[in-house]
C-alpha cells in the first residue's frame, strides 16, 4: 500500500487549497474526503462574499488570513476564470447606537490594514441603492467586498490539486485513526490510507477527527445560516452588498447580489446540535422576510427562486484554531467558521510555513498552470453567447436548462473534466444547470438522463 507524505482530510475549500499548496511540492500527498465530491460540505452553501477583512478582530490568525486570503484569491481567480465581481459593500446604520459605532468601525478596519472605508450619509446612501427602505441615518462604504462563486472557488482548488499529482480519494470518511512510529494508518469508508503526516480540514467533523487523534479540545457548534434567493429580476434593486452594522452576535442579515444575476437575502445565526441540519426553516424564513421588508421593501414583490442553508462549523474561541503537533505528526485546522471561502488559499500557505520546520515544502520547478474554470458568471461571456465558441463546437449552442441557459457542451465538459459531478446536485453546481426560475422542472428528466448515461462514462478517482 503506498505511504503518502502526507493526507490532508476534507475536500471543502480549506482541505482543496491545502492539499493544492503541497500538491505544489515534491510530497506524495492524498486528499481524503468523506463524500462522494468535493466541496459538498458547508463550502457549497455559503454567501459567497469576498471579504476584505475589514471587520475582523485586530491581531487575531483570522484578520490575517482574510486579508492575505483576499489578495490571493483575487489573483488566483483572474488565473482560473473563477467569476468575481467588484460591486463593493454598503454598511447601513439604522439606529442612533449603530451610527455612532462608524467611526470606531472605519478604524477597525484602518487596524486591520483596509484603509478605504469612507463614512458617508444617510442621503449618499440612498443615491446609491434608491430602493433601501426607509430610516436609514448613515453609513460607510467598504469598496473591495466582492461577490464570487464558491462551487467553482473550491472545484478549482480541488482540480488543480489533482492537476499537481494529489490522489483524490472521494467516499473515503475518516473512521478510526492507527499510529506507528512512522506512519499514521487511517481506516476509512472506502479503504485504509497511509500517510507520514495528517493535516485535518474536516470542517464540521474537525473535532471528531481531532479525538481521534487523542485529543480533547473544542467542539463544533453547527451554526446555521439560512438564505432566499430572489429572481434575477431583483437584482437592479441590489447595486452592491448592503450590510447591516455587525453586532457581538455576528455579521447579521445582509442583501447582496450573486454572480449568477440573483439577489439573496441572508444568513440566520443560529446554533444547533445537528450537523446534518441543512435544510431551512419556517421560523427562520419569517425572520428574513421580516428583515427583508425593511431592509428593501421591493423585494419582496419579486419572485423567490430557492431557499437553502449551511452549517458554520463554530467554535468557543473568537478564532481560528490551527496547531501542530509534531509528536503525532498532525495539522488542525479547525474552527474555520464564516470566512472560509475567502481565506481558503491563506491558510494553506499558513499550514504551508508551520509544516516548514518538518517536511521539505519548497515549491517544485514547472507546475501545470492553473485549470482555467468554466465561467458560471453572468457578467462575464458563457458559451451560449459565444459565437465562434458555438462555430467551432455547436453542443455550446444546444440549450438545455433554459432558466440558466445551460448548453449541452458544458455539461459534457462538466463529464470529461478531471473531478466530474457525482450526481445532478454536482452537476448543478458545476453549470448552473437546474438553478434558475423553474429549478429543474423543464429540463430535470433530461438531465436525470444525462446523469445516467454519461456519469457512466465520466472520468474519475478512486
Ligand atoms: C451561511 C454561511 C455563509 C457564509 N458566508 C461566507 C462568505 O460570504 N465568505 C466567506 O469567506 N466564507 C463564508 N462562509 C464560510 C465558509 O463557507 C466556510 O468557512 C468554508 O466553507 C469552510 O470550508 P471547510 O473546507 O473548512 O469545510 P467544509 O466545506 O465543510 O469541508 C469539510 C469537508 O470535510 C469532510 N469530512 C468531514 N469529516 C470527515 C471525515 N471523518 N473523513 C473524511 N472527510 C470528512 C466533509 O465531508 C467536507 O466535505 C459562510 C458559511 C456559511 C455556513
Amino acid at each position: 500500500m503506498t505511504t503518502y507524505d502526507v493526507a490532508v482530510i476534507g475536500g471543502g475549500l480549506v482541505g482543496a487549497a491545502i492539499a493544492r499548496m503541497l500538491g505544489g511540492t515534491s510530497l506524495t500527498v492524498a486528499l481524503v474526503e468523506a463524500r462522494d465530491d468535493v466541496g459538498d460540505g458547508t463550502s457549497k452553501a455559503n454567501t459567497a462574499i469576498l471579504h476584505t477583512g475589514f471587520d475582523a478582530t485586530p491581531g487575531t490568525l483570522e484578520a490575517r488570513l482574510v486579508a492575505r486570503g483576499y489578495t490571493m484569491l483575487g489573483d488566483y481567480a483572474k488565473a482560473t476564470g473563477i467569476p468575481v465581481e467588484r460591486t463593493g459593500a454598503l454598511l447601513v446604520a439604522w439606529n442612533d447606537e449603530q451610527l455612532a459605532t462608524l467611526p470606531a468601525l472605519r478604524t477597525k478596519a484602518e487596524r486591520n490594514g483596509y484603509l478605504e472605508c469612507e463614512l458617508v450619509s444617510a442621503a449618499d446612501i440612498y443615491a446609491s441603492v434608491p430602493d433601501l427602505g426607509t430610516g436609514a441615518l448613515g453609513g460607510m462604504t467598504v469598496p473591495g467586498e466582492s461577490i464570487t462563486c464558491t462551487w467553482t472557488t473550491n472545484l478549482a482548488l480541488a482540480t488543480d490539486a489533482v492537476n499537481r499529482g494529489v490522489t483524490l480519494l472521494l467516499g473515503h470518511r475518516v473512521m478510526a485513526v492507527d499510529s506507528t512510529p512512522d506512519a499514521v494508518r487511517l481506516v476509512c469508508t472506502g479503504g485504509d490510507v497511509t500517510a507520514r503526516w495528517v493535516v485535518n480540514a474536516a470542517g464540521l467533523g474537525a473535532d471528531t477527527v481531532d479525538r481521534l487523534f487523542g485529543h480533547e479540545r473544542f467542539t463544533v457548534t453547527p451554526r446555521r445560516g439560512e438564505l432566499f434567493v430572489f429572481d434575477k429580476a431583483a437584482r437592479p434593486l441590489v447595486p452592491c452588498i448592503v450590510l447591516p452594522v455587525p453586532s457581538k452576535v455576528g455579521k447579521g442579515v445582509l442583501v447582496s447580489p450573486t454572480v449568477y444575476g440573483n439577489v439573496m437575502l441572508g444568513p440566520t445565526a443560529e446554533d444547533l446540535d445537528d450537523r446534518t441540519a441543512t435544510g431551512t426553516s419556517p421560523a427562520g424564513l419569517d425572520f428574513l422576510l421580516d428583515k427583508g421588508r425593511a431592509l428593501l421593501p421591493r423585494l419582496l414583490d419579486e419572485e423567490v427562486t430557492a431557499t437553502y442553508a449551511g452549517l458554520r462549523a463554530a467554535i468557543d474561541r473568537d478564532d481560528y484554531l490551527i496547531d501542530v503537533d509534531p509528536a503525532r505528526r498532525y495539522v488542525l485546522v479547525g474552527g474555520i467558521r464564516s470566512t472560509g471561502l475567502t481565506a481558503g488559499m491563506a491558510i494553506a500557505e499558513h499550514v504551508g510555513s508551520l509544516l516548514s520546520g518538518h517536511l521539505d515544502v519548497t515549491p517544485r520547478d514547472e507546475l501545470p498552470d492553473p485549470p482555467r474554470m468554466p465561467n458560471l458568471g453572468e457578467a462575464f461571456p458563457r458559451p451560449y453567447q459565444d459565437a465562434a465558441a458555438i462555430a467551432a463546437d455547436p453542443e455550446y449552442g444546444r440549450v438545455v436548462c433554459f432558466c440558466e441557459r445551460v448548453t449541452m457542451g458544458e455539461i459534457r465538459d462538466a463529464y470529461t473534466s478531471p473531478i466530474p459531478p457525482a450526481d445532478l446536485n454536482g452537476l448543478r453546481r458545476r453549470t448552473r444547470a437546474m438553478n434558475g426560475r423553474c429549478q429543474g422542472f423543464y429540463c430535470g428528466a433530461q438531465l436525470r438522463d444525462l446523469v445516467e448515461t454519461l456519469g457512466g462514462t465520466g472520468g474519475g478517482h478512486e
